[in-house]
């Protein structure tokens, strides 16, 4: 449990309920900055700075209670919060919010965790964010000899919000990858419960952190496309957001790695990218305290945030299949004939990118929902 020196750990803290932003140690200057981060990702601008901070200044009184439980996964979603020092986003979580139970992170352990749990569970009126797939094999998930399917659904009934952290969560994510012996599944599926899903391996602490003081701000659960994502944070491709995305209009890609073209910071579709495919915004919240992301460190995209992910994009250095080059009728691009067009391509390949949206591999049902309604990805 992460502990102020000097101080007792959450849960035990001495409370100065006057000024409850300051009683938790998050400095005034962090508070705001933690506040127009969050209204800066929500859409809010900076008049959203005050109701931001009213809404988490009156969490800090009542402190709602986070139950965390951790199914099948690698609790990297947890790592990636606790290890965040930007936005604070596990000050938010650990210490404005009540994190009454997070296995990983929690001094308690055995039966006293055990108890931990049971008493939140009747208590009710939580906020129960999930982090793992959940098998639905008997005797293939357990946890204090209790089937993690069981544990899931108990939990969730008495839930006031559901969001389910990361890939595992959401779809199943690597421990669901073939030949997955566990049936493991998300848990939309799993639980046959409404959640909010925010994808991504690992989810990225600030859509956590934003979409939680949503949460707290709105009373309600934010507008998700059909794949239960807020629509705010998964609307748009990588591809359509991506800093790399004037070099895909001119036709300057990256062959191989090591090559000048990469030095040139050129795109990486033919490596394997699979940013048109893929909708959430990395290259806005980026990772590591928000210092790069994945195209940005020089690598491709792998279509963590999607549906189906691993299998759907197995082959993650595979050219995505029939991508179109906007402004070129008729070019279906193929993988290969990109390079060959790239002259043609250029001209009007700028201007298009003005347009906005227009690599995609197939018509889209609905583009503003987050993707077409089956997962996608390269043809096997
Ligand atoms: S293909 Fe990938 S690297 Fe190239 S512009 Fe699209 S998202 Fe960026
Ligand atoms: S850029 Fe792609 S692979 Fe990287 S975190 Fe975002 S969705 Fe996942």
């Amino acid at each position: 449990m992460a502990v102020t020196p000097g101080r007792a750990p959450t849960g035990g803290l001495t409370r100065d309920l006057h000024s409850p932003v300051r009683a938790v140690d998050i400095g005034r200057r962090d508070f705001i900055k933690l506040c127009g981060t969050t209204a800066a990702l929500l859409g809010l601008g900076s008049a959203g700075i005050p109701r931001i901070a009213q809404a988490l200044e009156s969490a800090a009184v009542k402190r709602p209670s986070v139950i965390w439980l951790n199914f099948a996964s690698d609790t990297g979603c947890t790592e990636a919060l606790i290890k965040a020092s930007y936005p604070n986003a596990a000050q938010l979580i650990l210490e404005i919010l009540s994190l009454d139970y997070n296995e990983t992170i929690m001094a308690a352990a055995g039966d006293q965790a055990e108890e931990i749990l049971d008493h939140a569970l009747k208590r009710g009126d939580y906020i129960l964010i999930v982090e793992g797939g959940i098998p639905t094999k008997p005797g293939y998930g357990m946890i204090a000899r209790r089937e993690m399917l069981d544990i899931g659904k108990e939990f969730a009934e008495r839930a006031t919000a559901v969001i389910a952290v990361g890939s595992c969560a959401t779809w199943g994510g690597v421990p669901a990858g073939d030949p997955n012996p566990a049936a493991i599944k998300g848990v939309r599926e799993a639980l046959g419960v409404e959640c909010i899903n925010l994808d991504l391996c690992p989810v990225n602490e600030g859509i956590l952190v934003a979409t939680v003081v949503d949460f707290l701000l709105t009373k309600r659960v934010p507008e998700l496309d059909q794949h239960g994502r807020p629509k705010i944070f998964y609307g748009q491709t990588i591809h359509d957001q991506c800093e790399r995305r004037g070099h895909f209009n001119a036709g300057r890609f990256v062959e191989r790695f090591g090559s000048p073209e990469e030095e040139l910071g050129y795109c990486l579709y033919k490596m394997g990218c699979k940013g048109p495919d893929t909708y959430a915004n990395c290259s806005k919240f980026r990772y590591n305290d928000r210092v790069s992301w994945c195209i940005g460190a020089g690598a491709p995209c792998i279509g963590c945030a999607q549906p189906g992910w691993v299998d759907q994009f197995a082959g993650f250095y595979e050219r995505l299949p029939g991508v179109d080059i906007p402004g070129m009728d008729g070019v279906a691009a193929g993988a290969d004939k990109i390079g060959v067009a790239a002259g043609v391509v250029t001209a009007a390949g700028i201007a298009a990118h003005a347009v906005g949206t227009a690599a995609k591999r197939r018509p889209d049902k609905n583009p503003s929902s987050g993707g077409t309604d089956k997962p996608t990805g390269p043809a096997k």
